[in-house]
């Protein structure tokens, strides 16, 4: 394992800062943890919030959540993973609380501490920048703007060496909230109704996983007319145009007085209130999308308490990430599940341009090569 590294990170180090590429030393791996040579990352939207500190991750920070790479070094209490193998970095879980042992690690006791604290479990920072001052880190267990990483063992999730690693990282967060939503949460049924509120990355994934679990209506909606486009060729039945049209109406006109599953993953409260209102009787809305800390939102009680609805909070699609990353990988090898239309490459030193793009809504999932 030997000692410490010089790396090339992207540290934020002010609210809504750029994204600055700087070299900084990550130490050797210890314990349990993982080293990764980060070969690809994916940037979500919760990269560009925390960036804004609508979470309030301390900073000066090395973001990042969508990490795939090759292991480099193990610490020595590592014995499922070697040197060599391929992988996928997901959230960060205690794997010790009565969440994690019901196999609902993404509800952890620690899940905030341990994704959004910028601080491993003992409260260690494992970066230092050139001045030898601490950087903020752990950032869902690995802080994956840079070209190594460190993560723990039972959040680096082994995948096959025949799937193309480097288009794999966003698998680990934006990619399997939306499908693990659909999937896992909601299980959404065949000859279903479903309605996806935001069109992005983990929207259009939603879309994607609706179509596998055989939803007949799938209807998308978002502002964006490439996005909507892009929704019909993924497996939507419609689209609606949220700037253009009145969606409640619209929505449950399609599906005939409203739908069975719904996920709101545009983090805005009003939103959130069409979703309800556009659910059928019984109907069930999942919330994904993340507004600042302390958002509120209002909604009709007697339409969610005669109607028999429900509103379900979820967190990274519920994944238990051993065992979705690889299904979700086997389903994209075989065609079925193509979340690749929505990636697009950038190199390291372009992160800026990425994050331009993805909050233009030019770009869905930015991915960043590394190595
Ligand atoms: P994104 O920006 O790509 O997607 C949001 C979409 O919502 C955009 O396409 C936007 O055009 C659309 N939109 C905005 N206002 C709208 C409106 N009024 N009506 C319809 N559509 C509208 O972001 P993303 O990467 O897909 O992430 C979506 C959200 O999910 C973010 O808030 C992110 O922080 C959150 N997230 C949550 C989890 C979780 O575990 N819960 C995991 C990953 C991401
Ligand atoms: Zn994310």
């Amino acid at each position: 394992t030997g000692n410490s590294m010089t790396i090339r990170a992207a540290v934020t180090r002010e609210k809504g800062g750029a994204f600055q590429l700087e070299d900084v030393t990550l130490r050797a791996p210890r314990e349990d943890e993982v080293l990764v040579r980060i070969v690809a990352t994916g940037m979500c939207h919760t990269d560009l919030i925390v960036r804004d500190q609508l979470y309030p991750v301390p900073l000066p920070a090395v973001l990042g959540h969508e990490g795939a790479g090759v292991i480099e070094a193990v610490g020595p209490a590592v014995h499922s993973l070697k040197v060599g193998d391929h992988v996928v970095l997901s959230y960060a879980h205690c794997g010790d609380c009565t969440p994690c042992d019901a196999g609902h690690a993404s509800y952890c006791n620690e899940f905030f501490a341990r994704n959004f604290s910028g601080a491993g479990p003992d409260g260690e920072q494992a970066i230092r920048d050139d001045n030898d001052q601490p950087v903020r880190d752990h950032f869902f267990g690995q802080s994956s703007f840079a070209t190594y990483a460190l993560s723990r063992e039972n959040n680096a999730i082994r995948v096959s060496k025949d799937a193309p690693l480097e288009r794999l990282g966003p698998l680990g967060c934006g990619i399997q909230t939306g499908a693990g939503a659909v999937i896992n949460t909601l299980r959404v049924a065949p000859g279903s109704r479903f309605c996806a509120f935001g069109a992005g990355a983990v929207g259009l994934s939603a879309v994607m996983a609706a179509r596998i679990a055989g939803a007949t209506t799938i209807i998308a909606v978002d502002m964006i007319e490439s996005r909507l486009d892009l929704a019909l060729e993924l497996g939507a039945t419609h689209v609606i145009n949220a700037g253009k049209e009145s969606v409640v109406e619209r929505v449950r006109e399609i599906a005939g007085g409203g739908v069975n599953f719904a996920l709101e993953s545009t983090g805005r409260p009003e939103v959130l209130r069409q979703g309800i209102d556009a659910l059928g009787g019984l109907g069930v809305l999942g919330v994904v999308g993340a507004p600042a800390l302390g958002t509120e939102a209002a909604f009709d009680v007697n339409d969610l308490l005669l109607g028999g609805k429900s509103i379900r909070g979820i967190v990274e699609g519920d994944s238990v990430a051993r065992r979705f990353i690889p299904q979700l990988v086997e389903l994209h090898l075989q065609g079925r599940f193509p979340f690749d239309r929505l990636v697009k490459f950038y190199d390291f030193a372009d992160i800026e341009q990425a994050a331009r793009d993805s909050e233009a809504g030019v770009t869905l999932k930015p991915v960043l090569r590394l190595s």
